[in-house]
């Protein structure tokens, strides 16, 4: 028997408990991992508040994302002691996720942990790193270069957001971070931004196009506020979007994307091809500093999880929330 954090429907309301489970209550795979760590995304608060229909069967253990070490595989690429990391792909919203101490999943979700991080190292980054690495790998796929202007990062003081600051800083780029906590500017700024823009102002009605400020930016809010970053793109900038921490609406017009050769990419991490993962993974691991991990990151026990996925769902946290199977 070990560990899951199990989420159950009671009178139409998700709770979450720590229960004992054993290997015959997993689901079908290829691969049986004993898991390190998770990691508390945004969408790890959505299943575990149930905030949202993310887990339409229960019970359902979450986790989009985990480290482990694999005990047994049926499957060639991977052999027993073998490092593994695993995000999306359903996993933690229709199979069985990674606030287990073990996970039984498919061969073809994983990739073998990169060998320039640990194994905590990878799930600080987790699905949020992860998705910032491959909106900056976007941004770079559009052509926008460090000398081309700044680039504007909403959401900033979020997983995916401080990731992304941090990441482009270390390439160069001049960031600008958008947030609605003043009280987080000097962190931000010790991150690689050089200035912050406050949430509000973002938040004022736009127009179609707006005054060019932007080489390119990377949004993970959408809504009113995407809204106001695409009338301020600079001609031929990009945008990279991945998130709907604000809104799922994007309430623009044409007007950017016809008058200004603006480009809207978007951005997903869960069906993301393996080799386009394991070139955003080698990004994090050779340029991520190792300021962002001590600066940015807490650990925390299975049992805080609830706690602290009202948290992120109430745009509370900072930076990244790992969960230590063994603690
Ligand atoms: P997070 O840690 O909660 O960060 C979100 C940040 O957005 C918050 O820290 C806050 O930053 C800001 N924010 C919160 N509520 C807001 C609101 N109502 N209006 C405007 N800004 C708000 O979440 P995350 O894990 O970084 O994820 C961010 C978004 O990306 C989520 O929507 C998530 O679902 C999405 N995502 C998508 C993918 C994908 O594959 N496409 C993968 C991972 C995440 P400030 O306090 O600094 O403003």
């Amino acid at each position: 028997m070990f560990n899951a954090l199990v989420l159950q429907q009671e009178e139409q309301k998700t709770v979450a408990a720590v229960a004992q489970i054993s290997e015959s209550d997993l689901p079908q795979g290829e691969v049986l991992v004993q898991v390190d760590y998770s990691s508390l995304n945004y969408k790890d608060g959505l299943a575990v508040t149930g905030t949202g229909k993310i887990i339409r069967e229960f019970p359902m253990v979450p986790g989009i994302d985990f480290v482990g070490t694999v005990v047994s595989s049926d499957d060639l690429r991977y052999q027993a002691g073998q490092q593994v990391v695993l995000t999306g792909w359903g996993v933690g919203e229709n199979h069985w996720g990674g606030m287990a101490q073990k996970a039984r999943v498919k061969a073809d979700w994983l990739v073998p942990l990169n060998d320039s991080l640990t194994p905590l190292q990878s799930m600080q980054i987790g699905t949020a790193g992860l998705t910032a690495s491959l909106c900056v790998m976007a941004l770079q796929q559009a052509n926008v270069q460090p000398e081309d202007g700044e680039i504007l990062v909403t959401g900033a003081s979020g997983g995916v957001g401080s990731v992304a600051v941090s990441l482009l800083s270390q390439l160069g780029y001049q960031v600008v971070a958008v947030t609605g906590r003043a009280e987080n500017e000097a962190w931000l700024k010790q991150l690689g931004a050089s200035r912050i823009v406050m949430r509000d102002e973002m938040l004022e009605k736009s127009r179609a196009l707006d005054k060019q400020l932007w080489a390119g930016a990377v949004d993970t809010v959408g809504g009113p506020i995407l809204a106001k970053v695409l009338s301020q793109i600079n001609y031929d900038g990009a945008v990279a979007a991945c998130g709907l921490a604000n809104s799922f609406d994007l309430p623009t017009t044409v007007m950017p994307f016809i008058l200004r050769a603006v480009k809207l990419i978007g951005v997903d991490s869960v069906y993301c091809p393996f080799d386009k993962r394991q070139a955003a993974w080698q990004l994090l691991a050779q340029q991520l500093p190792q300021d962002y991990y001590q600066q940015s990151c807490q650990t925390v026990a299975l049992q805080q999880v609830p706690e602290q996925a009202s948290n992120i769902i109430a745009g509370k946290v900072k930076g990244r929330i790992v969960v230590d199977l063994n603690q």
